[in-house]
């Protein structure tokens, strides 16, 4: 059975760290529409073009171009023994778009990771990412990458005004995908409060359990 992991949870919440090590642990790739858009950005695709204004306001590129780049990913060879999503979906109508992508694969495990207003305004303002691979940094004092040696920014919508209009785009559009899926068996809620590592403990056992809800009840997907 593959694993097919969602993950969600506001800006901040550390649902890109979390799924980097989870996708890393099980050989499954991370789909990250933030790393596909900023990648895309960098290189100067047409959607990259076009979504590069929208992301530095902080306001969520069109359900449409999100719902074509996850399709194409999803059908990639690599998926087909499971993924972990991040940032995706972040509508109702990309769940919705989801779910007709999941008719046919095993069922979805999503985990929401819950962390405090406060402490994710905290994270925004002073994480920095590697300009080169896009990692988020681990150690805050250094400037260069641990990955790749690459030197560590900000991103650009990081900075405190986009950060709140993050924040704000994430309760009005985001959050209600958490009613939305509370209702199935293969969902569950973690404290993303903690170190990483508690954090990563906690996933994988909401995992477990999703999972063998998702095993013996035959989720709907
Ligand atoms: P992230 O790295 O997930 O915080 O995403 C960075 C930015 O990319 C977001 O603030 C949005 O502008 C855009 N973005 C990423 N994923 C999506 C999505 N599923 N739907 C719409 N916009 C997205």
């Amino acid at each position: 059975m593959s694993l097919n992991l969602l993950m969600l949870g506001p800006p901040g919440a550390g649902k890109g760290t979390q799924a980097e090590r989870f996708a890393r642990s099980r050989g499954i790739p991370k789909v990250s529409t933030g790393d596909i858009l900023r990648e895309a950005v960098q290189t100067r695709t047409p959607i990259g073009l076009r979504a590069m204004e929208i992301m530095n306001r902080g306001e969520l590129v069109s359900d449409d171009v999100m719902i074509g780049i996850v399709r194409e990913r999803l059908d990639r060879k690599d998926a087909a023994g499971g993924f972990v999503l991040d940032g995706f979906p972040r509508t109702v109508a990309q769940a919705s778009a989801l779910d007709s992508i999941m008719i046919g694969r095993d069922p979805l495990i999503v985990i929401d990771i819950v962390v405090p207003e406060e402490e994710l305004v905290r994270r925004l303002s002073t994480r920095l990412i590697c300009e080169v691979c896009g990692a988020n940094a681990t150690v805050k004092n250094d400037r260069t990458c641990e990955r790749c040696g690459g030197r560590l920014m900000q991103r650009t919508d990081d900075s405190s005004a986009v950060v709140l209009e993050r924040l704000k785009v994430y309760h009005q559009q985001s959050e209600p995908l958490v009613e939305y899926y509370r209702v199935r068996p293969t969902f569950r809620s973690i404290d993303g409060a903690q170190p990483p590592d508690r954090v990563a403990e906690d996933l994988a056992a909401a995992i477990e359990a999703a999972n063998h809800q998702a095993v013996r009840h035959g989720a709907p997907r």
